[in-house]
């Protein structure tokens, strides 16, 4: 699926113009990070102020979507309601040409008015997913998994614990349990005065 998410800004005046796009529209494909992310198609509600200025069109107002995601302790699913702000300033091109001509080496990544229209869909995407938690929790003091059975903890019995018998660490004590106790019949029968 691909969401047009341009917005023509023709009708904006370069001199003292305001647009406002207030929509809610369907997420694009890819919006997250590993862990979190909004779904595609999930609405993503804005209200945004676009305003001519000298340099560009700047592009401003907050941003609403719901993420959702698995707990990075315990891999349950949760939703992170995620409300940001936008304030960027999309370049008219033949400012960004200056800029490159001025030798600025970071004009060449300034987001642009391409054909006289905006696309907000670089903006919206930098905003949410720079906003993502790399490690989401489920909730702050989420005690995860245990790391013998990976059961949840909250699932599980407070006196929850794993007895540890390795049956290759019994096999070597028994060895050398074994050993010891040769050793010392070797020694007792040593010690004993001959006859
Ligand atoms: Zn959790
Ligand atoms: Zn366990």
């Amino acid at each position: 699926m691909t969401t047009d998410l341009t917005v023509p800004v023709s009708g904006v005046s370069r001199q003292a113009g305001e647009l406002e796009v207030a929509v809610s529209v369907p997420a694009p494909a890819d919006i997250g990070v590993p862990l979190i992310g909004i779904p595609e198609g999930e609405p993503i509600e804005l209200d945004f102020r676009l305003s001519a200025l000298d340099e560009g069109v700047l592009v401003q107002g907050p941003i609403s979507a719901t993420a959702v995601g698995q707990c990075s302790r315990c891999l349950r699913e949760l939703t992170l309601p995620m409300h940001e702000q936008i304030a960027e300033l999309v370049f008219y091109p033949e400012r960004q040409d200056e800029l490159i001509a001025e030798g600025d080496e970071e004009a060449e990544d300034l987001p642009v008015v391409v054909d006289d229209a905006v696309d907000l869909e670089p903006l919206i995407r930098d905003a949410l997913v720079l906003s993502m938690p790399l490690s989401p929790l489920c909730r702050p003091d989420c005690p995860g998994l245990c790391p013998e059975c990976g059961e949840r903890w909250d699932d599980l019995p407070d006196d929850h614990k794993h007895e540890f018998l390795d049956p290759r660490f019994s096999a070597l004590d028994a060895l050398a349990e074994q050993l010891m106790a040769e050793e010392a019949k070797a020694e007792d029968e040593a010690g004993e005065p001959r006859a």
